[in-house]
């Protein structure tokens, strides 16, 4: 296969990896996508040679390459190349299409032939940033040494200045980490499952805290105690779990959510629902539910941005989040309604919990009732609050808004 080709491959193989684009686009919906792609479909995607050798660079806009829109932080779009330095792999985590023995067709590039592939995309407008990551060939920490390689060949070489995401391999040693974090815009580890021993049922061969969390600890401590080496700001830092495949429950992935978005200072926290693939010792296991994928989502968003603690999230007695309601608006049925939010004496932590109120909502409040005090509905609507949806849980000077009346809450 020559370059464009090899390309074309992984971007068909990369497609349950997410990444920048894939909640934004579900959020941007307003409905949870599911993966897109059923256990037949994946079976074809993963499961045999690639039709085509070559792939010209004229004919890259007809085929994806792995090319994807992005949603960056602050809302820029961009078309993001998703791809890996090789398919192939040593490790054998049960979930995963390119575990080591399975029967396919790999693919691998060299630091080089990727950089200067990537960068031919760029300049020909077809890819305007990078998430880059790799099977293991020779151990994590030599895999660590071959991303590295490829991301100084592109900044240092090519003077790339564009968004790099760079994955940081199982077992990688605290200098790759820091050398990893002075090249990218966002390095993550797929810690895959929320504790080691729903990791052993996944991965047996990783091991949770030496080889996952350890490299995020230290990317949270380099940013912390280190000053920025340029561009004036560390890479965020994100990671990955499997949903479903474990006997997880969601008790037990948000108590480890919580713990990296406080504790880590992790920028994102995504969630894969887990699809079956065809020959990996977990093909007879069903499909996640995509509504489960959804509500965890939501709840990591009420604590990385809404002040809600772990304690505050609604769970069933089996440890789930219900599939049938919003985790805010369940929270707040359970504890507002009886006891509703007076708007105009609120502070922002009380206002982020009233369903229909966001950050930018609540800040528009606060700076509207300084000039004078909210009666109405229409003046909520005013500021873009999603006024019908908060009104069954707040006061308005006092009074309760008619409109809830209606809603029969
Ligand atoms: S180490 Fe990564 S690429 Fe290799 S089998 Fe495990 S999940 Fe797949």
């Amino acid at each position: 296969m020559d370059t464009f080709g090899k390309l074309a491959f992984l971007g068909r193989q990369m497609l349950l990896e997410p990444a920048e684009e894939v909640e934004s686009a579900r959020r941007s919906s307003g409905v949870p996508a599911p993966c897109g792609h059923t256990p037949a479909e994946l079976g074809r995607i993963f499961g045999g040679d690639p039709r085509r050798e070559s792939v010209s660079l004229s004919e890259t806009k007809k085929n994806s390459l792995g090319i994807h829109e992005a949603i960056m932080p602050g809302g820029k779009r961009i078309k993001l190349l998703k791809t890996l330095l090789t398919s192939a792999c040593e490790r054998d985590c049960y979930y995963c299409p390119f575990r080591a023995g399975r029967d396919f067709r790999r693919a691998t590039f060299k630091p080089e032939e990727m950089a200067q592939a990537f960068a031919e995309l760029k300049q020909r407008g077809i890819a305007e940033g990078l998430f880059l990551s790799s099977g293991i060939v020779g151990g994590g920490v030599r895999t660590q040494d071959r991303l590295i390689d490829t991301a100084a060949i592109l900044r240092r070489k090519l003077d790339y200045r564009g968004y790099l995401h760079l994955k940081l391999m199982p077992g990688s040693e605290r200098d790759q980490v820091l050398e990893a974090m002075t090249l990218a815009d966002r390095v993550s580890v797929n810690l895959e499952a929320p504790n080691p021993d729903r990791l052993s049922r996944l991965a047996p061969k990783k091991i949770f805290l030496a080889e996952l969390l350890q490299p995020l600890k230290w990317a949270a401590e380099i940013r912390r105690t280190m000053p920025p080496p340029y561009r004036g700001r560390w890479p965020s830092l994100v990671t990955q779990f499997v949903v479903g495949a474990a006997g997880e429950s969601d008790v037990e992935i948000l108590q480890t959510t919580a713990y990296l978005t406080a504790a880590l200072g992790l920028g994102r926290v995504y969630f894969s629902a887990f699809h079956p693939v065809h020959d990996t010792p977990l093909e007879n296991v069903p499909p996640e539910n995509p509504w489960r994928e959804h509500r965890l989502y939501q709840a990591s968003f009420l604590l990385r941005d809404y002040g809600f603690q772990f304690e505050d999230l609604p769970f069933t007695a089996d440890g789930r989040l219900p599939l049938d309601v919003d985790p805010k608006l369940g929270w707040a049925r359970l504890n507002l309604r009886e006891s509703p939010v007076e708007v105009n004496r609120a502070g922002r932590e009380e206002l982020l919990k009233v369903p229909g109120i966001g950050p930018r909502g609540a800040d528009a409040i606060l700076a509207a009732r300084r000039v004078r005090a909210l009666r109405e509905v229409k003046q909520l609507r005013q500021l873009g609050i999603a006024a019908e949806r908060a009104a069954p849980f707040i006061t308005l000077d006092g009074r309760r808004p008619a409109t809830q009346l209606a809603l029969g809450l």
